[in-house]
């Protein structure tokens, strides 16, 4: 429902008031002008009237030489006359003395109390007069006018002829018309008051709905829609506020989109976003950014960003922002506990080029850096590895070819050198390359159920040539007819296991014994070799998963070993879904744990 504040200074209140003032302006000086019209036309009339009547009187008062000589004639003369008038006739001789009356009482007397000197005086001049005046009676004031015409000619004027005329009638006529006229204005005030709110209220209203409905998009409804009644001014209006919502409504709703999907871009960043505004408050930093600092957000509320920014590297203070900044963006690199960052800052402005703050990005380049460390270890590595068996076979050939060794057997120990450092240098690059199919997923591999004892005690007949060389005990603890079943690339993990066994001889002395067992644990299958060998320190274990990581590189390599084997092993588990952990004490063995879903839990898709 809609709620119309009434307030008297509302706009319907000024129309109607307006309507009202107008018409009673007008309604006024009508009033007044038709009643002095009126007056002045009753006067009119009165005076017209007696001005007529009265010169029969003044004629018969001709012959006259003196009045006062003819008293008599003239009384008996007005009397006749006035027979039928209402009007007080009076004969005035000039010195105001009263010949004659139709009011009897009067004769004789002076007119100086009894009617007005000033008319008189003018009469006796000549001229014709009049005068309203008030005739006190015994009880009441009564309204006349009073009118003089002079008796005889211009030069010798003998005395006045004076009128008295009762104007009562006239005045009460006068204010019953004024009477009419009030009420008649009363009438025309009310209508026009009535007609006034009306047509007001049609303006009213319409604009009334705008206002309520502006006032609802302001706090943000826009459903709200103004029915357009009428195609004048006001229908337009309406037209317009429609047009303006819908307007207001798709800008809105395109920023609220732009608003969320960049805060959706800034939550899921990795890169930590800060802007700070002039006054030195960070205005805005994502989640990344919040964990980069360390800080919360009640942090970026009380703290300043100087005193955040402080604690990871002084020469990113506010003030040396700005100063930085001053021509165009930066980048910088810095160390704070043991992480690499790079960050990047900038001014940002606003609509009129005003600096409004900084924007900064962080970016943790830890991992990066190790990346690009670790590759150009690998590479120092792949060169270092190649170029040992390169020398040698360089310099064993070119000893050859020089011909200064003649005999058989030399030869053939030469060309045996460089056989076996041939064979090195295959092997690495074959590890190199299957590491590379590996980390470009591009190894292909044929899955299927497996009964991993079998493959096992496959793999274990192949090493168990050269662990009775080595004089070592191989002791199967698994149950031979047990079937652990898993879905696998059989060469993948032969090669695995193959890799772990012949570890597990090649560092273990003469006389050693190697445990051998596969067990199934929940949902898994373990194969656990543990040999009583060397065994690796504590210290280097978290690396022996690394490329070209070796305990003792020469030992190794004199064993024929790349380094590449354990960790190629890792990554072929991995792609079954499996781990493989190390366990091992300096002297006294090492214990390699490969744990792989059993084919049960996995599902049989894959499966012969
Ligand atoms: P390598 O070709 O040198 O054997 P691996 O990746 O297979 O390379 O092994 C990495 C290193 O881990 C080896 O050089 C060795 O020092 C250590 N290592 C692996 N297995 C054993 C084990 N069973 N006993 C002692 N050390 C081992």
């Amino acid at each position: 429902m809609m709620i119309v504040k009434k307030r008297w200074s509302s706009m319907r209140w000024k129309i109607v008031f307006i309507y009202f003032l107008l018409v009673f302006i007008a309604t006024t000086i009508i009033g007044v002008f038709i009643m002095s019209q009126l007056e002045a036309h009753y006067k009119n009339s009165i005076r017209d009237n007696n001005s007529d009547t009265v010169q029969t009187l003044l004629a018969s008062f001709q012959g006259y030489e003196n009045l006062k000589n003819h008293q008599e004639e003239i009384q008996s003369n007005i009397v006749s006359w006035s027979k039928g008038v209402q009007q007080e006739i009076f004969v005035v001789d000039d010195d105001f003395t009263i010949l004659a009356s139709n009011n009897e009482n009067h004769v004789l007397k002076s007119a100086v109390e009894l009617l007005d000197q000033s008319i008189i005086l003018s009469g006796l001049g000549g001229d014709i007069d009049e005068a309203e005046g008030i005739l006190k009676a015994q009880n009441k004031d009564i309204p006349v006018i009073n009118m003089v015409f002079p008796i005889g000619d211009e030069d010798q004027i003998k005395g006045v002829l004076y009128l008295r005329e009762d104007m009562t009638s006239v005045y009460e006529t006068i204010d019953q018309s004024k009477f009419i006229f009030v009420q008649a204005m009363a009438i025309a005030l009310l209508i026009t008051v009535v007609l006034g709110f009306l047509i007001a209220r049609s303006i009213t209203v319409p604009i009334n709905d705008v206002t309520e409905k502006a006032e609802k998009m302001a706090q943000g409804d826009f459903s709200q829609e103004v029915s357009v009644k009428s195609d004048d001014e006001i229908g337009r209006l309406a037209e317009m506020f429609n047009l303006l919502r819908k307007q207001l409504n798709l800008t809105l709703s395109e920023i609220s989109n732009e608003k969320s999907k960049l805060e959706t871009i800034l939550k899921y960043m990795a890169d930590g976003l800060i802007a700070v505004n002039l006054s030195g408050h960070i205005i805005h930093a994502n989640a990344a950014a919040m964990t980069m600092l360390n800080i919360t957000g009640e942090d970026m509320d009380k703290k300043h960003y100087d005193e955040i920014i402080r604690v990871y590297n002084e020469n990113l203070i506010f003030e040396k922002l700005r100063e930085n900044s001053k021509d165009g963006g930066v980048a910088d690199v810095f160390l704070y506990g043991g992480s690499t960052f790079a960050v990047r800052y900038d001014r940002f402005k606003d609509e009129n080029a005003q600096d409004v703050g900084i924007i900064m990005i962080l970016q943790d380049i830890t991992e990066r850096q190790k990346l690009e460390n670790m590759q150009m270890d690998f590479v120092a590595n792949v060169s270092h590895e190649l170029k040992t068996p390169l020398t040698t076979i360089k310099s064993y050939t070119e000893t050859l070819l020089c011909g200064q060794v003649d005999d058989q057997e030399t030869t053939m120990q030469f060309l045996d050198i460089i056989d076996t450092e041939a064979d090195r240098m295959n092997r690495l690059v074959k590890d190199l390359l299957q590491l590379s199919r590996l980390d470009y997923q591009q190894e292909k591999w044929y899955k299927k159920e497996s009964n991993l004892i079998s493959l096992l005690k496959a793999v274990v007949t192949k090493v168990e040539l050269t662990a009775k060389n080595k004089n070592q005990h191989l002791n199967y603890i698994f149950d031979e007819n047990q079937r652990i079943l898993t879905v696998i690339d059989k060469d993948g993990i032969e090669q695995v296991l193959l890799n772990v066994l012949s570890n597990a001889i090649k560092y273990t002395q003469e006389g050693g014994r190697i445990d051998i067992d596969a067990l199934q644990s929940g949902k898994d299958a373990q194969l656990i070799i543990a040999d009583n060998g060397i065994g690796i320190p504590e210290k280097e274990l978290s690396r022996v998963f690394e490329r070209f990581f070796r305990v003792d590189k020469a030992r190794s390599r004199g064993m024929g070993g790349t380094g590449l084997g354990l960790a190629i092993s890792k990554q072929i588990i991995e792609e079954h879904h499996g781990s493989i952990e190390i366990e091992s004490k300096e002297g006294k063995g090492t214990k390699v744990i490969i744990t792989l879903p059993l084919s049960h839990a996995r599902g049989r898709k894959n499966i012969e």
